[in-house]
């Protein structure tokens, strides 16, 4: 089966929608367009006319483009299902457990609950579009939920594929690395990615897709097992959700 080919479409000051084209089944949908402009001109650009609206969850940066967008294409919108009423123009609720087809492709849904209380991550193609849940080395804050539910939400997203591709919601890369820094400064693995961080976003280019494998070694988030991460919160003996919500609580402070 051919494969899925993803486009970044940056939009406001600092998210990413996704483009998704699937050529032989002439689809292309949006993930989490914030806003009309930036997806019309990157289809124009690319010729490809937008059959399908993706949300991630309902915040209004991932979600303000859908009634336009639906509009101007006639495009299906497609969100959680648990969900429903706060995703404008809907028309496919989705759900864990019940992939969802675009094209010849599966997606499965997995439901990621605790940035908000419908939050969900597609994956497809071995790529996960994850939303505010799982960011490139940080995780989204807690609006609708705690750290239990959040540490269940990222101990799913951490069981796929080391090599599954991760694209997240926002730019939020360069300062989530400072902060994994102040607790995790002798972390090999995360000084050399913040190294490249750095140089990409000094050029001004993305640092998205990174991959779970990626983020399992330097994602504060997803390592409250981490001896030096745990020493550094002076949390040697805590459970790993308590490690997790120290964690969560000291970023809201950074
Ligand atoms: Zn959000
Ligand atoms: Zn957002």
């Amino acid at each position: 089966m051919a494969s899925l080919e993803i486009g970044i479409v940056p939009c406001l000051s600092d998210n990413y929608a996704y483009l998704i084209h699937d050529a032989a089944a002439g689809l292309t949908a949006i993930v989490d367009p914030s806003e009309p402009e930036p997806v019309k001109r990157a289809l124009e650009a690319r010729g490809y006319k937008l059959t399908h609206i993706l949300n991630t969850h309902h915040h209004f940066d991932h979600t303000g483009g859908n009634l336009p967008l639906k509009e101007a294409y006639g495009a299906e919108v497609v969100g959680p299902g648990k969900d429903r009423d706060r995703i404008p123009g809907i028309d496919t609720g989705v759900e864990e457990g019940k992939p969802w087809r675009f094209g010849n492709h599966t997606v499965e849904i997995l439901e990621v609950p605790a940035h908000t209380r419908g939050a969900i991550t597609f994956v497809m193609d071995g790529a996960a579009f994850t939303g505010d849940t799982l960011f490139a080395m940080g995780c989204g804050r807690l609006f609708e939920g705690n750290p239990q539910m959040m540490w269940t939400s990222l101990s799913k997203l951490a069981k796929l594929p080391d090599d599954t591709k991760i694209y997240c919601g926002h730019e939020y890369t360069l300062s989530n690395g400072r902060f994994a820094l102040t607790l995790e400064p002798n972390n090999a693995d995360l000084k050399r990615r913040f190294a490249d961080v750095e140089t990409a976003r000094a050029k001004g280019q993305p640092t998205v897709p990174s991959t779970i494998g990626i983020e399992k070694k330097t994602n504060p988030f997803l390592r409250p097992n981490s001896p030096e991460l745990r020493k550094s919160l002076g949390m040697e003996k805590a459970s790993d959700v308590d490690v997790f919500g120290e964690t969560r609580k000291r970023k809201d402070n950074f």
